[in-house]
């Protein structure tokens, strides 16, 4: 406890005009769902926020028909100016109405308003900005000249970022000339379905986006449904692994963008206040609930009590709490079940006889936390270093050399995203160009722009999301694309079902 303690600054929840019930968004209006419907709550204080839909078979059927109808109808035909038109206006209406959104995100998914605020809604509208500057100009996506929507896009999207991985998603399969049937998560649907007001709100064209909300079962029924021309996951490998085999043999185009165990390199010549900040941001942000967070940290042996030292100073400032309250830093474990996975595989590290130290915070009394942790003395072998555990914990392991860091960073089923941290450029290029990374962030961690493509090596997936190659995703260039596509479906094979 410091001597300085902040007042409580919440940010007022009353901007929120939630309903009591959600149904499904299907053909420009909402609907009740056949399944049963299933609560969303909030989890910092486990109180109930809204009553939502469930999507059985049948309502996922209807949701793809109205797709197909407004693909055929309107958006196929539509030019990519008059697209790129409606992206401009939903991008618009996110940033109208930003404010409404970060709470509404906050609150179902226990994040931060300080991420939610400056991180997640502003990368949602500059999604929409980029890709709708991107509906006119498909014949310079790099596919040949005019190339081709696909059809119906079916995504399914996990909860750590729900608006975000939503904006992903829609963004580029709009702009390429796609529609969309969409299933948020169902620990965190109520961004999307604020989205879908604002849809209406945009006057997009019924059907051209559908949101069908459930759990794993929707899921599998969009990604099985027969109608579907293309299919996109963001979520676990071990999901994303269901997928391929539900996909494969079918013509319809996968991308998989899935787990990660990144490793964040310090090399000894680091700016080490830099690299603390770094290192914090890169696995406490948003809870550690993050894909490419950066949760193994392999530091420079030379370095390592003083990087260890710092690091646990630094934790001991973080204020946990409130996500609405304007000052924390770190918010709630989305769900029980992502807890007592975070719990298990703590315990399993201490067992493995790694050391583990924990910020002394407060803990509220409801909710679901875990305090900022850092587990010292971890080897290669042990679980909390190889899987991914998806919550504020941080695994540290040295190295000598930098062909060493090489070796352990690739040593892991992974490859999503590394980074490093060093005062030489030339060690920069010359450690990034051996990491089997997607994405390699350098003296930063946890940057995102729509502009940059992003995606996984190895089981964290395969395909590219963001800037021109997020579009290939989502079009077809005439006969190369078939070829294409088997290249895809192999790649899935040899990949996905080691
Ligand atoms: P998950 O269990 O795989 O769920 C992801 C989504 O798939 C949810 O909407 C889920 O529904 C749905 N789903 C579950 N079973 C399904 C099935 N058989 N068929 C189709 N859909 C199904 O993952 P999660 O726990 O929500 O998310 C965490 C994981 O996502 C982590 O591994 C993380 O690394 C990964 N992730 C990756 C990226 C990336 O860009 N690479 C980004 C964010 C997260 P329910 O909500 O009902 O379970
Ligand atoms: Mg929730």
């Amino acid at each position: 406890m410091s001597f300085l303690e902040y007042a409580p600054a919440p940010e007022s929840r009353a901007i929120l005009k939630l309903r009591d019930e959600y149904g499904l968004f299907i053909g420009g209006e909402f609907r009740p769902g056949r399944g049963q419907s299933f609560a969303t709550i909030s989890p910092a204080d486990e109180t109930h926020i809204a009553t939502i839909a469930s999507a059985d078979d049948a309502d996922v059927d209807d949701a793809v028909a109205a797709a197909r109808r407004a693909y055929e109808k309107t958006w196929s035909k539509m030019s990519g100016r008059d697209r790129g038109k409606y992206l401009f206006r939903i991008a618009r209406l996110v940033q109208e109405r930003a404010r409404e959104l970060a709470v509404a995100e906050s609150l179902d998914n226990g994040k931060p308003i300080k991420e939610s605020r400056d991180v997640d809604v502003p990368l949602v509208a500059a999604w929409f900005f980029y890709y709708a500057g991107w509906a006119d100009k498909l014949d310079y996506a790099g596919l040949g000249p005019d190339p081709r929507s696909l059809g119906v896009a079916g995504q399914v999207i996990p909860w750590n970022f729900p608006l975000l991985m939503l904006a992903w998603k829609i963004a580029p399969a709009l702009a390429a000339g796609n529609t969309v049937v969409l299933k948020p998560a169902e620990t965190t649907p109520l961004s999307a379905l604020i989205f879908a007001e604002i849809l209406q709100q945009a006057d997009l064209p019924p059907g051209v986006v559908n949101i069908v909300t459930g759990a794993g079962a929707t899921g599998a029924a969009v990604v099985r449904h027969p109608d579907v021309n293309k299919v996109a996951f963001t979520g676990s490998t071990g999901v994303g692994r269901e997928i391929a085999k539900a996909v494969a043999g079918t013509d319809k185009k996968l991308t998989l963008e899935l787990g990660g165990k990144a490793a964040n390199i310090v090399f000894e010549d680091a700016p080490i206040d830099q690299a603390i900040e770094g290192i914090v941001n890169g696995i406490f942000f948003n809870q550690g609930h993050v894909c490419c967070a950066g949760s193994r940290l392999l530091v420079q042996e030379s370095i390592h009590d003083e990087v260890v030292d710092r690091l646990k100073n630094r934790l001991s400032t973080l204020r946990l709490g409130d996500p609405l309250d304007k000052n924390t830093d770190i918010g709630a474990i989305n769900s029980r079940e992502q807890l007592d996975r975070i719990r298990e595989l703590s315990r399993i590290g201490e067992e493995e006889g790694a050391e583990r130290w924990s910020a002394d915070c407060v803990i509220p009394d409801s909710g679901f936390w875990f305090a900022p942790t850092i587990f010292t003395n971890v080897q290669a072998s042990h679980r909390i270093a190889r899987d991914e555990i998806f919550g504020p914990v941080l695994s540290v392991l040295t190295f000598r050399t930098p062909a060493e860091a090489i070796e352990k960073a690739n040593n892991t089923p992974y490859g999503l995203s590394a980074g490093i941290w060093t005062d030489k450029g030339s060690r920069i290029l010359a450690v990034a160009d051996r990491l089997r990374a997607g994405v390699v962030w350098a003296n930063t961690f946890n940057r995102f722009d729509p502009a940059s493509p992003f995606g996984g090596y190895k089981e964290s997936g395969y395909g590219r999301e963001g800037g021109r190659h997020g579009l290939a995703a989502y079009l077809k260039s005439g006969s190369a694309s078939v070829g294409g596509r088997r290249v895809e479906a192999r790649r899935a094979k040899k990949e996905v079902s080691a």
